[in-house]
């Protein structure tokens, strides 16, 4: 079975359209038996009644709304958790994720790929700020990151359901699921597409939203804002203590010493932090991605005599 989640806050003027490409693509799609789940992210424009009326015309809708606007990620999360499918897709709702793309990815879910992401390459009908600060902000983020990450992406992506499982059940509060993603370390791959410009509307991702955004990839991804205060603090020391000693003037030590001292002393209970972060963020210690030989599968054989004696007996 395979799942399409999508995420609609005010989205009342495309989701007809929507509804009608993801039915004829997916009526397509052989050999699999699949559900279409809209997210109302606390919408105030109609969008409930619209994707209420479709859940109760077809049977392959699900609809659900959220209380209030909780935000994309949270409406993602939602719906992932709502789906039953072996293979979820989430898409937005909007258009400018191609629903025709999903054969393809379902392809390669079926090859035994667990994450299929689409990689933009074009980005049509966008300003130049908004791809702008997308391009800059995911090489940072790369950059900045414990562990790699895929460039380019949304969340316009298929997961297998072992990763959706290890998502849903994830006690992490602020979420960042293009990078909680990439961080279980399944094998992923990636289909490239043009973005096409949005069907109808404007975006819903305002300044703040993006900010916001971009905060909680940051946290979640990276330590090295937390860091940033050791590091100040040993490159001032170093340099107070470079001075001091050329110069042979102790007191040029006096002012970088104490910078120095409290921004080490900053960057000690940074650690700390992180170490409570890492604790709250809930993830599992690792992910076995295989297994050889069952388990108890080294257990002494039985003894040929006793084998014969249960025979004879
Ligand atoms: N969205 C949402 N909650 C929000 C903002 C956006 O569920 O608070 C949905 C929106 O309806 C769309 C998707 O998230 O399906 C992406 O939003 P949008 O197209 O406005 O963002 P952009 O493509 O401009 O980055
Ligand atoms: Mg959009």
């Amino acid at each position: 079975m395979l799942s399409v989640v999508v995420p609609c806050y005010n989205e009342v003027e495309v989701l007809a359209h929507t509804h009608a490409r993801l039915s004829q693509v997916l009526a397509a799609l052989a050999g699999f038996e699949c559900e279409q789940i809209y997210v109302d992210d606390g919408s105030s424009d109609g969008t409930w009644e619209a994707v209420n009326a479709l859940a109760r015309t077809s049977g392959s809708v699900r609809a659900v709304r959220l209380s209030r606007n909780f935000g994309h990620q949270a409406a993602c999360l939602a719906g992932l958790r709502e789906s039953a499918g072996d293979a979820v897709v989430v898409i937005d709702a909007d258009l400018q994720d191609p629903p025709e793309l999903i054969p393809d990815m379902a392809a390669l879910w079926r090859e035994g790929w667990s994450v299929v992401s689409a990689r933009r390459r074009a980005r049509d009908g966008e300003t130049w700020f908004k791809k702008a600060s997308a391009y800059a902000f995911y090489r940072l983020l790369n950059t900045l990151s414990d562990h790699a990450l895929a460039l380019d992406t949304g969340d316009f992506r298929l997961l297998d359901r072992e990763l959706v499982d290890l998502l849903a059940s994830t006690p992490d509060k602020n979420l960042y699921l293009r990078g909680a993603v990439s961080w279980f370390g399944l094998p992923e791959t990636s289909v490239t597409y043009d973005r096409d410009p949005r069907h109808a509307g404007e975006s819903k991702y305002t300044l703040r939203k993006m900010l916001a955004l971009s905060r909680r990839g940051l946290l979640a991804g990276s330590v090295a804002p937390l860091r940033l205060s050791t590091y100040l603090g040993t490159a001032v020391l170093a340099g107070g203590l470079a001075a001091a000693t050329v110069r042979r003037d102790p007191r040029l030590l006096a002012r970088p010493g104490a910078f120095g001292a409290h921004a080490l002393a900053l960057g000690i209970v940074g650690e700390y932090l992180h170490a409570v972060f890492r604790q709250v963020q809930g993830r599992p210690d690792y992910v076995i991605a295989d297994r050889v030989g069952a388990p108890g599968a080294l257990a002494p054989a039985p003894h040929p005599l006793a084998e014969k004696e249960r025979v004879a007996l």
